[in-house]
């Protein structure tokens, strides 16, 4: 063996397990988890890693290019003292309460702790069946696992608080997918994702107990999520006190990633509340997008088409939604639900702040000015306007301009030629309101500032879908390049430019897997 890790045991040691071992799709009650063992693969074959996250493993590149990795972490091998586990969760799918849900295509293989004292749980997507894989085969194909794999970490390059991915391999093995749910299934390759977080427990491991009146188990789960992940919390006694101090917590980790989100143009598209995690982490990467032109009903998931339910514009209204469910499934711990609502009624309130700042943010202005962001929320979408190539140029943008030349330096952001006919007056208003701004209202370097919270690089979905065409065809250029260059993602880096920071060419705007996406995977 050319690696261990320093195997940790204490959620499967504190926690009740599911006493049924055979893998089979079933309810599992009055348990937190399910013994279970990866699938063997054929000719498992690493494509991709992290050096960063197996850094965060105390992993050099020796191991990271060794057998045992490649084995490991396609699930075809397990190091000493790795026992495997399936979470049981619930959630509410689009609004509806869903029942068990649970890790159907994910299993934790070790939570390790590193020699900085870090705890971290290592997950298998896409290693085969579990009791919570329902009807489906618990795999996952190239295509979703490229997608989780390159957004995981240009996420967090971005500095968006998210789950990681340490590597991503070919099982060597086909999987049978209808990419469309439209009746023409197709064997596509089968691949793993190995990711990774402090913990993987969403809010659908609190509601699962809740619905089904165990709060016992309720209780356990949550004295044993503060005691080992919000250990600060504890005064004394864990008492309601501590459950509404946690219960804060997740409401304001939730709400700020939330806020990176729609700063940097980040669409989930499947927001249920089995895919919240209680550590404010972006998870479970599916059928997400990025905003090209802006758009706030924008929502890349087939499935949600016909309500727009997860659209870019309804992110935050939808995470109060959630909050409000796992408020419900922790409530009947407490007394009196009064705490829990007091925090809930904050929500507005405090989501409005954060987005109010991290808007003069991307504006590089001091004080928030209702009107003029409202305006420019409003001109943007005149004209279908690239929301990350605008706030780009913008920084280019000086108090001396007039708004003529404003309008030119930003007009790479348009994607209708005729902006000069379409859009040009409403623009001359808008810049003739920041310029005004710009004189009086404006942070110290603006230009550098703006910088650092407006990106030039984001993995635009026909980027994606180039880089899995590409690795489909056995190239992996194109995925290893992407890798690279988002994880400087506020750099110039002007080789790349002509190649990774241009609009969505127009071949992409209906193409499967650049617009849409299905929650197939
Ligand atoms: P998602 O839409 O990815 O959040 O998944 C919702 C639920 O479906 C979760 O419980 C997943 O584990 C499960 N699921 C999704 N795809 C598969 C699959 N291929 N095999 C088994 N379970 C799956
Ligand atoms: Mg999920």
């Amino acid at each position: 063996m050319s690696f261990t890790f320093q195997i940790d045991t204490t959620f499967t040691d504190k926690l009740p397990a599911d006493p049924v071992t055979h893998n089979v799709p079933r309810q599992v009650v009055e348990a937190c988890f399910s013994w279970v063992q990866p699938k063997p693969t054929q000719q498992p074959k690493l494509l991709i890693h992290s050096p960063e996250v197996a850094e965060l493993l105390d992993l050099n590149e020796k191991d990271c290019v060794s057998d045992t990795f490649s084995q490991v972490f396609s699930g075809n091998a397990l190091l000493d003292g790795m026992k495997p586990y399936a979470m049981c969760y619930g959630g509410h799918q689009f609004g509806n309460w869903a029942g068990q849900l649970g890790d159907g295509r994910a299993m934790t293989i070790a939570d390790v702790i590193n020699s900085k004292g870090e705890h971290w749980s290592l997950q298998l997507k896409g290693a085969g069946e579990t009791p919570y894989s329902r009807t489906a085969d618990g795999l996952a194909v190239l295509r979703s696992s490229v997608r989780e794999f390159l957004c995981s970490e240009a996420m967090f390059h971005l500095g968006v608080p998210t789950t990681r991915a340490l590597s991503l391999s070919l099982t060597g093995d086909d999987v049978w997918r209808d990419m469309f749910y439209d009746g023409h299934p197709e064997y596509e390759p089968g691949a793993v994702v190995c990711r990774v977080a402090p913990s993987f427990l969403r809010f659908g491991n609190f509601e699962i107990f809740s619905k089904r009146g165990d709060l016992t188990s309720l209780k356990t789960l949550l004295d044993f999520t503060i005691t080992s992940y919000f250990p600060h919390l504890i005064k004394g006694n864990i008492t309601t006190d501590t459950y509404a101090a946690w219960f804060a917590e997740v409401y304001d980790t939730t709400k700020d990633m939330i806020v990176h989100w729609q700063r940097v143009g980040f669409v989930h598209g499947v927001m249920n509340t089995d895919n919240m995690s209680i550590l404010g982490l972006t998870i479970d990467y599916g059928p997400y997008g990025w905003l090209e032109d802006y758009n706030p009903d924008w929502t890349p998931n087939t499935t949600d088409v016909e309500f727009h339910r997860y659209a870019y514009g309804k992110q935050a209204y939808i995470a109060h939604w959630n909050l409000m469910k796992l408020a419900e499934a922790i409530a009947p711990l407490f007394e009196s639900v009064e705490p829990l609502q007091n925090i809930l009624d904050d929500y507005a309130t405090q989501y409005k702040l954060a987005w109010q700042d991290m808007m003069c943010q991307k504006l590089g202005l001091k004080q928030f000015d209702e009107a003029l962001v409202e305006s420019l929320m409003n001109t943007l979408e005149v004209m279908e306007t690239d929301m990350t190539i605008f706030f780009r140029k913008l920084a280019d943008v000086e108090a001396e301009d007039t708004p003529e030349t404003c309008i030119q330096t930003i007009s790479p952001a348009f994607y209708d030629d005729d902006w000069q006919n379409k859009a040009k007056k409403v623009w001359q208003d808008w810049f003739e309101d920041y310029l005004g701004h710009l004189k009086t209202n404006a942070v110290d370097n603006r230009k550098a500032a703006m910088n650092q919270v407006n990106p030039k690089y984001v993995l635009r979905n026909y980027l994606a879908q180039l880089a899995i065409d590409q690795a489909h065809e056995g190239d992996l250029s194109m995925l290893h390049e992407l890798f690279e260059v988002l994880k400087l993602p506020y750099a110039e880096q002007p080789q790349f430019e002509a190649k990774y920071a241009q609009k969505r060419p127009d071949w992409a705007k209906e193409k499967a897997g650049c617009s849409m996406l299905s929650c197939s995977s």
